[in-house]
């Protein structure tokens, strides 16, 4: 019934591919967005944009359309400014 979150959930760890989380090295499958932590601490909308725009498949062959493209960049900018990154090591304070 539901194809794609099947093909998603039956994807391994195929290459090196780590949460797209900024700073998160936890290594996903290529066709997941991120680790489970970080993909439930999205608001549900971007989840939802993310999941419709994504087709099975565009991990291995590199080419995510543009609306997939467009709900990445969203949710980048929407972490960027929900958890913006500590300052780096050293110069906090
Ligand atoms: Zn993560």
């Amino acid at each position: 019934m539901n194809t794609k979150a099947a093909y998603v959930k039956s994807q391994g760890q195929t290459r090196k591919h780590h949460c797209h989380w900024p700073g998160c090295q936890r290594q996903v499958p290529p066709a997941m967005w991120g680790c489970r932590a970080h993909w439930y601490s999205l608001p549900i909308d971007l989840r939802s944009a993310i999941w419709r725009t994504y087709s099975p498949g565009q991990e291995v062959s590199g080419t995510p359309g543009r609306a997939y493209v467009d709900a990445a960049r969203a949710v980048q900018e929407w972490i960027a400014k929900n958890h913006p990154q500590p300052p780096q090591q050293g110069t906090l304070l």
